[in-house]
């Protein structure tokens, strides 16, 4: 792809952006002059988020640590089939952008409530490698400004249970399987058929990578009210194309 026409050059070291107001050789200096900084005490999701951080190529796609005295408010939501989901507010709110006046991060909230997501994945023996790869799926599939696949944020850890759990875009409305119900009978074909646009433009967007979701369904699409979005989330099961399940869930 030609980035140059895309996305223009960096104001600081004139290198093309590789995203939207991304320069990669900026942030990833920015990165990694921070990773003394923080730790999640946890080696292999040190080692994680700072590959993540430096192999990002635009904001949707960064993740970071996030401690959790830096959420507040957090309340219970539901049960999934694979752990618990929770609804809290994020003091800082997501990297979205370079201030160069105050050398940090500018940072957005997706909503005015700072609402995120927090997600744990019930204790399993390869739970690291299964909260890994959910996470991994999410951020291969995003695309630069189209929340398509549901944004990660980052990893927290809750203090008492030492689980850790992925912090991510919080839809106000629920699952798209909610939202119907309350709302079936005053959409309009328009709405329906561009929450459909959009599904499939995370489907698409999910087969470019080659990968497969295996667990599609309007329980797992969700939908924001900011601006009338269908985003596909829980990639937990999302495998390459040619996995093999019964190959690898021999023993
Ligand atoms: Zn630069």
């Amino acid at each position: 792809m030609d980035y140059e026409k895309v996305y223009g050059e960096c104001e600081e070291c004139k290198q093309k952006n590789t995203g939207s107001g991304y320069c990669k050789t900026c942030n990833v200096k920015r990165f990694q002059q921070n990773f003394q900084n923080w730790t999640s005490g946890n080696n292999d999701i040190d080692k994680f988020i700072q590959d993540n951080q430096l192999s990002a190529n635009f904001y949707d796609q960064v993740l970071e640590w996030i401690p959790y005295n830096k959420l507040y408010d957090i309340e219970y939501i539901a049960k999934g089939g694979f752990g618990k989901v929770y609804r809290a507010k994020w003091i800082d709110g997501y990297i979205d952008g370079w201030d160069n006046k105050n050398e940090n991060w500018e940072r957005r909230h997706y909503s005015s409530d700072k609402f995120v997501a927090l997600k744990s994945l019930n204790n399993s023996e390869n739970v690291t490698l299964e909260f890994i790869n959910e996470i991994t799926m999410h951020c291969k599939t995003i695309k630069d400004c189209i929340i398509s696949v549901v944004r990660v944020n980052g990893i927290t850890q809750e203090p008492e249970t030492k689980n850790y759990m992925m912090v991510l875009t919080y839809a106000n409305n629920g699952s798209l399987r909610t939202y119907l119900d309350k709302n079936h009978y005053k959409l309009t074909w328009d709405t329906k058929l561009l929450n459909l646009y959009q599904i499939t433009l995370g489907l698409k967007s999910i087969h470019e990578k080659e990968l497969i979701h295996r667990d599609l369904h309007i329980g797992n699409i969700l939908h924001f009210s900011e601006n009338d979005y269908a985003s596909i989330t829980d990639m937990g099961l999302c495998k390459p194309a040619d996995y093999n399940a019964s190959e690898n869930t021999k023993n």
